[in-house]
């Protein structure tokens, strides 16, 4: 899985083989979540926000979740 670094697209989740963001086309995809954030599961979508369960890599891989 491969995350697209730009922090306003709606669906920043690609998988490996892509090369650009099959959302907003940005070139820059990394293997962590804004350079930061290992994501384990899609947990829900409600009003204008995605949640998505995730663990903190700055912080020893604390649980955490990502809206
Ligand atoms: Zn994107």
């Amino acid at each position: 899985m491969l995350y697209c670094s730009n922090p306003s697209c709606f669906n920043p989740f690609n998988s490996d083989s892509h090369k650009f963001c099959i959302s907003c086309g940005m070139q820059t995809l990394t293997p962590l979540f804004r350079n930061r954030f290992r994501v384990i599961r899609f947990l829900g979508e409600g009003g204008f926000s995605r949640t998505y369960e995730a663990r903190d890599t700055d912080k020893m891989d604390e649980p955490c979740v990502i809206k």
